[in-house]
């Protein structure tokens, strides 16, 4: 099955706004099999959408329309497709009865405007939204199926799903795209690569191939892999072995190869443990602490953090000595190292992280570069001081010092192989 996918609305063509929908769209699409061959943003503009309809219909199997199913003048979604189509709109008195009862369950009176969102074009089945007024619409012509969703996520989503499972499913077959994620942190991509290359560029002619693509993010690399297989079942098989063919060329890189984000891999050793943490920042502000609590759950092991940005703060919250601070500089490992132990031993945490660096752009030295940034880690029976390089803009540091803090805590926790989920 091959798909277009067109999102509708003009502010998706300003700087300031993108278009995600279609992202999971193509995600939704791609598990079925359902191959994306074009996706196009288009304007408020009745003619332009319409000649792209024009286009599709006939020679693509499906085109999904995200957005301009709303009640106002731009929304202009169900007219290109009359206008494109030849069809009449025409008034669906039960969609048109469900708006005005929303409204009415809200203590609301239903404007004449939200008549327009009753409006089908002859021929299409109205497909209900349950969280929105504007229905979605589902139209069959020469071979294409047309459906029109919603532009706002949360109305689009149940209405998408609802069209995959119970009428695009059936069509496709068992056959699907199906994918596993690896995430990696402390390398750079171009290592990463030049290791990974030799094993994934093998599986593109095997029985079932699999299709490997690296995305950077900064000081995070995600390897996807999707393979193109007959059933779910033995793509489980091939990916399962292809995951592990990575692992023993890239661990311990490898954080995580079932979904989990760097800060759920930390928060689940913490809690197997029965580790407490306490944290104490400086150049990252408290964003190691809001990573880390952005688990839920980590109530369990997440004891509290400080930000002591001043020399000041270290001496009196953490007790870093004045003197060691003279000596070495508030960014330096000592200074890591007695804000890690001084926020341990004030929380009577079993692991204490103390991060000082220079974020940039300004304050750098010849010897202390902007982007330097040390970083302490100390559990109960271990304890590691690093400085890092970073490179890239104030919140890059920032993110990537927090990166590596949890990466030390989770290479450090990790004792003996790495537990691996499917
Ligand atoms: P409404 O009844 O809310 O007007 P609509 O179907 O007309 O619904 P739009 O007006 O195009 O949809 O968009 C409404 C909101 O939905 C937008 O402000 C935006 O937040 C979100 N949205 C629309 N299209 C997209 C898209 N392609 N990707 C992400 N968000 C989108
Ligand atoms: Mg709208």
């Amino acid at each position: 099955m091959k798909a277009w996918i067109v999102a509708v609305g003009s502010e998706m063509l300003t700087p300031f706004r993108v278009d995600t929908n279609s992202l999971s769209i193509t995600e939704r699409l791609n598990a079925i099999g359902c191959d994306v061959r074009l996706k196009a943003v288009v304007g408020d503009d009745v003619g332009e959408l319409a000649t792209l309809f024009q286009r599709g219909v006939g020679t693509v199997d499906l085109i999904v329309c995200t957005g301009g199913l709303g009640p106002t003048e731009d929304d202009i979604t169900r007219d290109g497709l009359a206008r494109a189509l030849n069809l009449e709109c025409e008034t669906d008195e039960q969609v048109l009865e469900s708006i005005r009862q929303r409204f009415e369950k809200r203590g609301m009176v239903m404007r004449d405007i939200n008549r327009r969102q009753a409006l089908v074009p002859r021929g299409a089945e109205v497909l209900e939204n349950a969280r929105g007024t504007a229905p979605g619409l589902w139209l069959e012509r020469d071979g294409t199926s047309i459906l029109l969703l919603p532009g706002p996520p949360l109305e689009m989503q149940p209405i998408l799903d609802r069209v995959v499972d119970e009428r695009l499913k059936p069509r496709a077959g068992s056959r699907g795209l199906f994918r596993r994620v690896l995430k990696l942190t402390g390398r750079p991509e171009s290592e990463v690569d030049a290791i990974a290359q030799p094993v994934y560029g093998q599986w593109l002619s095997a029985p079932i191939p699999i299709a490997t693509t690296i995305l950077a993010k900064m000081g995070q690399i995600e390897l996807h892999l999707t393979a193109d297989a007959p059933n779910e079942a033995d793509a489980r098989v091939a990916l399962a072995a292809a995951v592990r063919q990575l692992l023993d060329v890239l661990e311990p890189s490898v954080y995580s190869t079932d979904g989990r984000g760097l800060e759920e891999v930390v928060g689940d050793l913490l809690r197997e443990r029965g580790l407490s943490i306490a944290v104490a920042e400086s150049c990252t502000g408290g964003l190691l602490a809001s990573r880390l609590t952005d688990v839920a759950g980590s109530s369990d092991y997440f004891d509290r953090g400080v930000v002591c940005y001043s020399n000041d703060a270290k001496i009196e919250w953490l007790g870093v000595s004045p003197d060691l601070l003279a000596a070495h500089g508030a960014v330096s490992e000592p200074v890591a190292q007695a804000m890690a132990d001084g926020v341990r031993q004030r929380a009577r945490s079993g692991v204490g992280v103390g991060i000082t660096g220079i974020a940039g752009p300004g304050g750098g030295t010849p010897e202390k570069p902007v982007g330097m940034v040390c970083i302490a880690v100390v559990t109960p029976v271990q304890q590691q001081v690093r400085t890092f390089q970073f490179i890239g803009s104030r919140d890059m540091v920032k993110f990537q010092s927090a990166q590596a803090a949890m990466n030390m805590l989770r290479r450090l926790l990790a004792d003996g192989p790495p537990v691996y989920r499917d």
